[in-house]
């Protein structure tokens, strides 16, 4: 088997707020492949969005050691962090995150420019972009001109925009009805194949799942395989 994309070894998180602790990963460990599409499945408050954050070097862990692409994102100071963000992962979240005043186009261009990609070579990409995610048709118009469903789409199109090895979504269909999210996750999953790249997907939406390579369950702070198709 090729070499681990993502590499999560015993990590531990614990919240204090005042003389309250809320455990949140109690060691968490478990390696995805390039080309997989790992659903991580949970109730609310189980600890989603906490393990990708430790992954996406958003947060840090107590304890426990995050690698992605080779990187030690756990041994990693801000600027290292800003540039693993920047280049290596891509993420999409529940509120699409687009900016308001720019055009579908421009969002999508915003990490292009981070990295100064010539204009000709960012023009280009994002044309190839908006197509990938089916709307061409649209690049000019703003998030507030555009359904959920296109705007996750362009949310999705931005987190490509750096070829990145990993994209990180955090209940990416959550705000959608059921249909578009379908549709929403059907988009990963066939970027996922084309594109190459590992995508961690946290959801609680049980009929996303069966789209998924792999499921990870995630209760009481730890994580356990089980099939994609398990009720
Ligand atoms: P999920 O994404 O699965 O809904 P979270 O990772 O957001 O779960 O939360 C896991 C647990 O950690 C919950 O009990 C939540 O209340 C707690 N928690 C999350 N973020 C914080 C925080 N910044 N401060 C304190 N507790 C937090
Ligand atoms: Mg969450």
């Amino acid at each position: 088997m090729s070499e681990p994309l993502v590499v999560v070894e015993n990590v531990r998180k614990v919240y204090r707020s005042g003389p309250r602790e809320v455990v949140a990963l109690r060691g968490v460990s478990f390696q995805a492949h390039p080309g997989e599409l790992v659903a991580i499945r949970g109730r609310s408050g189980s600890g989603k969005t906490t393990l990708l954050n430790q992954i996406g070097g958003l947060d840090r862990p107590d304890t426990g050691r995050v690698v992605v692409a080779g990187h030690e994102v756990t041994a990693m100071g801000e600027d290292e962090l800003l540039a693993l963000r920047r280049d290596v992962i891509g993420f999409v979240f529940q509120t699409f995150g687009l900016i308001p005043v720019l055009s579908a186009a421009e969002n999508v261009g915003v990490p292009m420019r981070l990295v100064r990609m010539p204009v000709e070579e960012r023009e280009k990409r994002i044309r190839m972009l908006l197509a990938l995610v089916g709307l061409e048709q649209h690049a000019n118009q703003r998030p507030y001109e555009l359904s959920g469903g296109q705007r996750q789409r362009v949310a999705i199109a931005r987190a490509l925009a750096n070829r990145p090895r990993l994209l990180i979504a955090d209940e990416p269909t959550a705000q959608l009805d059921s249909q578009t999210g379908r549709q929403i996750m059907q988009l990963l999953r066939a970027l996922v194949r084309s594109e190459g790249v590992t995508a961690l997907v946290a959801t609680h939406d049980p009929g996303l799942i069966t789209l998924a390579d792999r499921v990870l369950e995630i209760a009481d702070g730890m994580v356990r395989e089980t099939a994609p198709a398990a009720p």
